[in-house]
């Protein structure tokens, strides 16, 4: 069978012919991988900024965001059959008996450092025709789904972020009543996250740099949310019309848009940030000033990465939702569908939304 990796001593990216894995364990579970979603982090893994082969090996098999179908499973296995679709969870455990994130079965929290990450960190990932995978990072999807299943694993990070900003809010001793949401950056991560803002009926606003005419803010529009671009409004101006916002979930990855949002929240707001600038990334701040607003406004700032497997029943809900309120923009959000052989050159540029690799389909 066929995967392809990436070999950072050699700087090098291919596509191999590697042997087909057998199931061995009683909770195995053998996967045909049908689809994986390619983004930013693929693109970083790619250009050797960042990805770690598994322990002795010298190259990484790719991918992260995965739908696969069940071929046959170990004799423990009770949740799954053959037939059946699911998505695997990226992250593993680390094996520290003090980590009692890891040991609580969310590696999501790990407090280590040590855990690892299929298709991106000591273990190989899903951009190959067939996978073993323990049941226990499984998740089943509905068929109804199959063809926006591989959104899944970018949807699970939104949907920590949203759950972890809704634990911030029931904080307050009273209802907030209804919300107004903004979302920084329109790649697939902010699209989704102005999805589950608009299900949950947030007056929802989404800002990036792509322009009014561009096929996101397109998206962001059908969604029945507003859409503002950068190039009309600089990011010192971020609330000017309609305000400040009630909860502002980060998806740029931009240092700079990063800190101007924490001066945009309304008292008591939340802001999530899910983007992960550059080291080293500079951007002029009014420390003093943005201090105080968040202490004298009740502000909470805070990071969120990965996900646990809650977040992913969670996910799965949300796009069963997504599909029944706005099919067609969900099903947008997939731009191109491709073949592995594609895939080399397709990491070099940046084009659409989300991209998704098909791994039955001949080049
Ligand atoms: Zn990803
Ligand atoms: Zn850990």
């Amino acid at each position: 069978m066929q995967a392809l990796a990436v070999f950072p001593s050699k700087k090098q990216i291919d596509i191999l012919n590697v042997p087909e894995p057998r199931p061995a364990g009683a909770t195995d579970v053998l996967l045909r991988v049908r689809e994986v979603g390619l983004c930013g982090t693929d693109r970083e893994i790619a250009s050797f900024e960042y990805g770690d082969p598994p322990a002795g090996a010298d190259h990484l098999i790719l991918g992260h965001e995965s739908l696969a179908e069940v071929v046959e499973v170990g004799r423990r296995v009770r949740s799954l059959k053959a037939g059946d679709l699911v998505v695997a969870m990226v992250r593993r455990p680390c094996p520290h008996a003090r980590c009692r994130a890891c040991r609580s079965g969310r590696p999501d929290f790990c407090e280590t450092g040590d855990y690892t990450e299929r298709g991106i960190k000591g273990a190989n990932g899903f951009l190959t025709n067939y996978v073993v995978e323990n049941d226990a990072y499984l998740v089943k999807v509905p068929s109804v789904l199959a063809d926006v299943a591989v959104l899944v694993e970018p949807l699970t990070v939104v949907t920590k972020a949203v759950e972890q900003a809704q634990a911030i809010f029931r904080r307050l001793p009273y209802d907030p009543g209804p919300q107004r949401g903004l979302v920084l950056g329109a790649g697939p991560i902010g699209l989704l996250g102005a999805m589950i803002f608009a299900a949950n009926h947030i007056e929802t606003y989404v800002y990036s740099r792509d322009s009014e005419e561009s096929a996101p803010a397109a998206l962001v529009r059908s969604l029945g949310a507003r859409y503002v671009s950068s190039a009309s409004r600089p990011i010192e101006n971020l609330s000017e019309d309609p305000g400040n916002f009630d909860v502002i979930l980060e998806a740029a990855g931009f240092a700079p848009l990063m800190l101007a949002a924490a001066g945009a929240l309304k008292p008591n707001g939340v802001l999530a940030l899910t983007g992960v600038p550059p080291d080293g990334a500079a951007a002029e701040l009014n420390a003093g000033g943005t201090l105080r607003n968040l202490v004298l406004k009740n502000n909470v700032v805070f990071g969120t990465v990965n996900a646990g497997r809650g977040d992913y029943l969670a996910a799965i809900q949300f796009l069963e939702q997504f599909m029944t309120l706005f099919p067609q923009s969900t099903r947008a959000l997939v731009t191109h569908r491709m073949s592995l052989a594609d895939v080399p050159q397709m990491l070099m540029q940046k084009r659409g939304i989300k991209n998704v690799v098909q791994m039955g389909r001949t080049a």
